[in-house]
């Protein structure tokens, strides 16, 4: 199953992801952790992806249609994957219907006062897992022990430019793919799990057919 996973900054689409990626074992491409690895590792596209992300801008749509291209064409992707963060302009939507023929589109939507709370809170792991302080973690990870970290992108000034940036250039995704009937609604404001028995039911009734 080809799923792509649309959502605010802070809709909780990385955790469900990775959720889903454990249990249906599918590969979770997210541009977001590729980018960062690619800065922590000071390559090219790393420099080059830096600043925008810093302002809480997006990176180009060529530099993350490349991405996403060419990690589409490894051999994990041929049963299917989860894109996690991209497309997140129409430009990009556009470049991926020519490679991919995509079977849902799950939209998990929050309320906007709720973002701000989420991501100031929320702390990271390198393993790919991640927290909010008010599940009274402590600093290192639950899972695999490593220290916790905030991200860079995560202070309050950045989220405000990245939720901005949400509105006027992701937000028109949902249109864009309500035409092509691909959309199904998720309530984010939910508990994880619930939000996670919502996905896996969208999974599951794709499987039965
Ligand atoms: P979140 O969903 O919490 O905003 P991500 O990890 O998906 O975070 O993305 C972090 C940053 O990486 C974005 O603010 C943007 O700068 C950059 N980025 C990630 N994916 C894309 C994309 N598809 N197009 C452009 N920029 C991207």
């Amino acid at each position: 199953m080809k799923l792509i996973l649309l959502g605010a900054p802070g809709a909780g689409k990385g955790t469900q992801a990775t959720r889903i990626s454990d249990k249906y074992n599918l590969p979770h491409i997210s541009t977001g952790d590729i980018l960062r690895k690619n800065i922590k590792e000071g390559t090219k596209l790393g420099v080059q992806a830096k600043s925008f992300i810093d302002a809480g801008q997006l990176v180009p749509d060529e530099v993350v249609i490349n991405i996403v291209n060419d990690r589409l064409q490894q051999a994990d992707c041929n049963n299917g994957y989860i894109l996690d963060g991209f497309p997140r302009t129409v430009a990009q939507a556009e470049a991926l219907d020519k490679v991919a023929k995509i079977d849902a589109v799950i939209n998990i939507a929050v309320d906007a006062s709720l973002i701000v709370n989420r991501i100031t809170g929320r702390r990271m792991c390198a393993c790919g897992e991640s927290y909010h302080i008010s599940m009274g973690i402590g600093d290192t990870c639950p899972k695999c022990g490593a220290k916790l970290y905030q991200r860079d992108d995560d202070k309050e000034e950045t989220v405000k430019a990245r939720m901005q940036v949400y509105d006027t250039q992701t937000a028109p995704l949902i249109d864009y793919y309500t035409a092509k009937n691909l959309v199904i609604d998720v309530d984010g404001g939910k508990p994880l799990n619930e939000v996670f028995e919502q996905i896996s039911k969208v999974i599951d009734d794709y499987n039965k057919k």
